[in-house]
């Protein structure tokens, strides 16, 4: 009698664990796989049963196509169609919405991107379910771990919802294998829904540098770097020297040091490079809640008191203008 709550609870498990099916939404550019999008992938893994990725766009099926090497997916379900292609909510929303349905899938995930931002709480709002945003662990099929309040808090949410929708954050879930998988392709239902938005221009920031994201090292300025100019004669050449992404807390991108795209923190990106290394940065909780979970956090700060050293893993105290080349001028020589 005393077993019988466990062996239950066990069994009812394993049979939810075969019927979890989950719909990991993808982001393809031009026909290409958005590979920061796989973070979906890695999430559903998490979740067990059946996987399919979803793509759409003007060339959805070679992005499809590279999705499909993608080790855990059964299937890569594809809509070729340019009214897709930039992602915009308006028109992708109603047509997830019918491939959610066709599929009857218990989860749908997307990244915690732009896309995924805007495009899951209208399917959510559609399919009348609650979203749950940026989820960085899963518990089991119904519950979700999330950062609330620039991550000073976690929060446990379960859900009763038929169908969970959710976007992770990608560094809590990195995809490390892009190859060796051989999913079926599949042409998915196109509603092809009237929608009175259209895509006009978007105007990219272009860099050679690894992608912010998903770079292996970052190095960020702040306002401590005092102008544009000095900005972009500090901070390049050390990002060069270390092959590292270039990001920046919000008061360099507000006083104009740095592009938006670059922004590290609550309200621009989370990082979780291999190396942090942050300049000039005097470590709010706001920019903290972007880059704590990098491996090794690396601070230079002329003020020893600056709440950046309390989760640096290396510290230097000192002027940066001087710090800074001396640093790049040993990495290159090293
Ligand atoms: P400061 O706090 O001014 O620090 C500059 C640092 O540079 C100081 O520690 C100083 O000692 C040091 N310094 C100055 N000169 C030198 C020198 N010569 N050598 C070495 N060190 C020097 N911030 C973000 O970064 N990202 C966000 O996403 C974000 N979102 C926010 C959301 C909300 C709702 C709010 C309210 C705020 C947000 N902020 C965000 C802003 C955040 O609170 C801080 O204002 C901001 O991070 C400060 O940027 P900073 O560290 O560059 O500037």
């Amino acid at each position: 009698q005393q077993r019988s709550t466990p062996i239950s609870r066990l069994s009812q498990d394993a049979y939810l664990r075969r019927l979890a099916s989950t719909l990991a939404v993808l982001e393809q550019r031009d026909g290409k796989l958005n590979p920061s999008s796989l973070a979906s992938i890695t999430a559903a893994q998490k979740l067990g049963g059946s996987i399919h990725g979803f793509l759409a766009g003007a060339n959805a099926q070679p992005a499809a196509a590279e999705a499909a090497k993608v080790p855990g997916l059964e299937k890569v379900i594809y809509v070729d169609n340019a009214s897709y292609d930039k992602g915009l909510p308006e028109n992708y929303a109603p047509l997830l919405l019918e491939n959610i349905k066709k599929g009857s899938y218990t989860h749908v995930i997307a990244g915690h991107s732009a896309f995924g931002k805007n495009l899951l709480p209208r399917v959510a709002a559609l399919l009348d379910v609650q979203q749950i945003s940026d989820i960085t662990d899963i518990e089991g099929e119904d519950t979700f771990i999330r950062p609330i309040y620039a991550g000073n808090a976690i929060l446990t949410v379960q859900s009763t919802d038929a169908t969970k929708v959710i976007t992770v954050r990608g560094t809590a879930f990195q995809n490390t294998t892009s190859e060796g998988g051989s999913a079926a392709l599949e042409e998915g239902v196109d509603p092809k829904a009237e929608s009175t938005t259209t895509w006009v221009s978007e105007d990219l920031a272009k860099s050679d540098r690894p992608e912010l994201a998903t770079a292996e090292r970052v190095v960020s300025g702040g306002r401590g770097l005092k102008s544009k100019e000095e900005f972009d004669r500090v901070i390049p050449p050390l990002a060069d020297a270390l092959g590292a992404a270039i990001g920046a807390s919000r008061a360099a991108v507000d006083s104009g040091f740095a592009d938006n795209s670059l922004q590290v923190g609550q309200t621009g990106k989370n990082v979780a490079p291999q190396l942090y290394l942050c300049a000039g940065i005097s470590g709010a909780i706001q920019h903290l809640a972007g880059m704590k979970d990098s491996k090794v956090i690396a601070a230079i700060n002329k003020d020893a008191d600056a709440p950046i050293f309390q989760v640096a893993d290396v510290g230097l105290v000192g002027d940066l203008f001087e710090k800074v080349p001396e640093l790049t001028e040993k990495v290159k020589s090293s």
